[in-house]
């Protein structure tokens, strides 16, 4: 275990802002080379395609497959039904994300009448409800108010993403939360001892450190700190002086918060056992006390690298560290924490682990920064939703596409000594042609909207009829086979790189500067990725009918290995079934790393994950569905296989009864590099390298996995890593227009 103390953030990034250089000599027409057509990616892109930049930027998107999207890529398959990677929710704080949405679809202009999505509050619907759930039950159901204004609206002077507005915002519902405590807590206490502090002037005291320390004594000596009502007003007064910081001695309030966290465990301690709504409530008061006095105790205030300073410990070591309990550090929520987050190494749900810095950060945001409502959903498939809006506006602005292009090697130019090197070459395999020579055409119209299919559109490629004939699977890591290669030259077919892959394909398509540079060789070491795995179900029965009381919810720290599900019903609306499902859920979670002898360079690799994601799917339904929905269940309490709704039945047909019948529902298992998870785990964060790197001088990365300040495996991560590589390139988006981007 580390050392209790600040560890000063690992300064391993040149940085150099709109710099790269031009090999050709061109200035005002530069090819940007854009590998991939994740998040990140799009995000650069877009950024580099701005009207603003008048064209000097022309850009070539090449992406493996038939479709955009990465991690987050949906198809649309039989009944038009969306299959996704896995559930995917966008937060309330992803700012940037949200931001670039909004401008995607305002520019795409779409007529209402004619396209059912036209509008981004078309394409995303606040989810209030969030659930926190345990094997044995479902509870800690919590509807969150609404946020002022909506994710993406301009920001206000007061900048939410600051460590003193997390402690203000922390102290602020601590003192709300121990206000509605019911009476049962210290009933005779309240009665009164000492001063009366509701009304003394101790809380505006604060204008000094000597007269914080008057007024902090003051609390201490009086025993005031023995009614909820004087502990109340000392938060108010902890309050008061996390706004005024940065006033020096703030360290200073540590006795008192110390004081403060024993006197709530003493008069907690009697009532929790029986109460398991109090319980909650006492553990993220608990949590809230620990991050507290941990950020006085590391000085998070005035610490340059912020937060990033606690990554060495685990998010549970480090609140242990700093006084929680280990009741609220193995509760539910903590656990839902980490299950939100993928948060296990190698998969194994035995060994969680989030770096201390970026959890709390993660938490703080999610919790104190969310404008609109702390989750949204989409209202179509991923794909439908985010990547076909963008692939139509950047189409617009003149990007060009190559799909079917899987790049197969970076290749540098100058000796692997020389700093800054260059890339000389990308080598591709073309995985198909298409006909004509024509650029493919990736979308499908469903009723009015574009979407993505689940499979390429053979039509459109040369010998179409024989690939699909012949199974080639164009988004599989495993298969080799090609239509052709491609060699890109620097200075001819391109000037700069944006490298958009996912994390895990580094190895493979960086070999040689993996190779010959130890920054890159440790990143790929000490960044860890996960394989996931996911299922939905469509059930022929409405939720209240299988026993689910309540409006739809999406909940976490469920049973393992598909710990988080949502209600998804809205998607039904979008798809065509010839017998209409009236309930939707989707479950998903962190894939137990398979053993290393297994993890073949094969096809069958890939086929054996996913035989191994049905069973243990089944597994589940059969062991957990029940907990959620109970009247899923016949009288000898086994799930009705029957419910599934198959989108080859018809009308009257009469479904089979037995788990066979899963096999008309969708599953998947992520195992392939690119689409690994990217976790944050303890002491791998300093190996992560920014977009802002000047190793190569024509090569930026983007992506969830890159040194882009949030960090952690989500979308947002991914949009502010594709800003910050549109940045590396052109300077702009500017650094302070990165929202939350608060890197030193
Ligand atoms: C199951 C699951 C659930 C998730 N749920 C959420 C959620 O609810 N909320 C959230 O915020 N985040 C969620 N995430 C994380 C989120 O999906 C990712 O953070 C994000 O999509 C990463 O985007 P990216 O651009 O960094 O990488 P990617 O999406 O991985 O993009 C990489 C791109 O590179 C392409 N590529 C790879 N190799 C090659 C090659 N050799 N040649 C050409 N192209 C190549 C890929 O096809 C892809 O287009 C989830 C992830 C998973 C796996």
């Amino acid at each position: 275990m580390p050392a209790v103390g600040p560890v000063t953030a690992c300064e391993n990034v040149l940085h150099h802002f709109g710099k790269m250089k031009s090999r050709s000599g061109r200035t005002d027409r530069i090819e940007v080379a854009i590998v991939g057509g994740g998040c990140a990616a799009m995000a650069a892109a877009v950024e580099l395609s701005r009207p603003q930049h008048r064209g000097k930027y022309h850009i070539t998107v090449y992406q493996s497959g038939w479709r955009l999207g990465g991690k987050g890529a949906s198809g649309r398959g039989p009944a038009d039904r969306i299959e996704e990677h896995g559930l995917h929710l966008w937060m309330g704080f992803y700012e940037n994300a949200f931001r670039l949405m909004r401008e995607c679809y305002a520019e795409l202009g779409r007529d209402p009448l004619k396209c059912r999505i036209a509008d981004w509050r078309d394409a995303f619907v606040a989810e209030p409800f969030i659930g926190i759930g345990s094997e044995a039950r479902r509870q800690w159901l919590a509807h969150f108010p609404p946020g002022d204004g909506l994710p993406g609206d301009p920001l206000t002077d007061y900048n939410p993403f600051t460590t003193s507005s997390y402690l203000v915002r922390s102290a602020t519902l601590l003192r709300t939360l121990l206000a509605s405590v019911p009476p049962t807590v210290d009933e005779p206490a309240r009665q009164g001892r000492g001063p009366d502090p509701s009304t003394s002037a101790f809380d505006l005291n604060i204008a000094s450190s000597a007269e914080m320390q008057a007024t902090v004594r003051q609390y201490l000596k009086y025993g005031v700190l023995t009614t909820v009502t004087g502990l109340v007003s000392a938060l108010r007064f902890v309050e008061l002086a996390f706004r005024a910081a940065p006033l020096p001695g703030l360290n200073l309030l540590m006795p008192l918060l110390e004081t403060v966290a024993e006197n709530l465990n003493q008069q907690f301690a009697g009532v929790i056992a029986d109460d398991p709504e109090l319980r909650s409530v006492w553990e993220v008061v608990d949590l809230l006390l620990a991050f507290q006095r941990g950020a006085l105790r590391f000085n998070l205030l005035s610490e340059p690298s912020g937060f990033d300073c606690l990554n060495a410990y685990d998010t549970r070591e480090w609140l242990r560290l700093n006084g929680a309990s280990e009741r609220s550090i193995n509760s539910d929520l903590m656990r839902g924490l980490y299950d939100l987050a993928m948060a296990y190494e190698d998969g194994d749900v035995r060994r969680p682990r989030m770096a201390a810095g970026l959890g709390l950060r993660a938490c703080l945001r999610m919790f104190f920064t969310y404008r609109g409502a702390m989750m949204w959903k989409m209202q179509a498939g991923m794909g439908d939703i985010v990547f076909a809006p963008f692939y139509e506006v950047l189409k617009r602005r003149g990007v060009s596409f190559k799909f079917f292009h899987r790049l197969r090697n970076v290749s540098l130019g100058a000796p692997a000594t020389e700093a800054p090197g260059h890339v000389a070459a990308l080598e591709f395999d073309v995985q198909a042609e298409v006909k004509n020579a024509d650029e493919y055409q990736p979308l499908i119209d469903i009723r009015g909207l574009p979407c993505w299919p689940s499979a390429p559109d053979y039509g459109q490629l040369v010998d179409g009829a024989r690939l699909r004939a012949e199974g080639w699977e164009f988004e599989s890591h495993w298969e080799r086979r090609r239509s052709g290669a491609m060699t890109l030259q620097v200075g001819k077919d391109f000037d700069l790189v944006v490298l958009g892959v996912g994390l895990g394909a580094i190895p493979d398509v960086c070999g040689e500067i993996v190779a010959s540079n130890p920054r890159w060789a440790a990143m790929v070491e000490r960044v860890k990725t996960i394989p996931t795995q996911a299922f939905q179900l469509w059930l022929r029965t409405d939720m209240a009918s299988l026993g689910w009381e309540g409006l739809p919810t999406t909940m976490s720290g469920f049973a393992k290995p598909f710990d988080t599900w949502a209600d998804m019903r809205h998607l039904i609306r979008e798809e065509k079934w010839p017998v209409r499902p009236r309930s939707l859920i989707y479950l998903c979670g962190a894939m137990r790393e398979p053993p290393k002898t297994r993890r073949r360079e094969s096809h069958n690799f890939a086929k054996r994950c996913r035989e191994q994601v049905r069973d243990d799917a089944v597994a589940w339904i059969r062991s957990n569905l029940r907990t959620i929905l109970p009247k899923s269940v016949n009288t000898s309490g086994k799930f009705r296989w029957e419910l599934l709704v198959d989108p080859g039945e018809s009308v009257g047909s009469r479904p089979s009864r037995d788990e066979s019948r899963f096999a008309s529902q969708f599953w998947t298992a992520n195992v392939n590099p690119s689409d690994r998870y990217v976790l944050s785990v303890p002491g791998s964060i300093e190996y992560r390298i920014s977009p802002l790197d000047y190793s190569y001088d024509n090569l930026t990365i983007a992506g969830d996995w890159t040194d882009c300040g949030l960090n952690l495996g989500c979308v947002e991560s991914a949009f502010i890593s594709g800003r910050l590589a549109a940045h590396a390139i052109a300077a702009l988006p500017k650094l302070e227009d990165i929202i939350g981007y608060d890197h030193p």
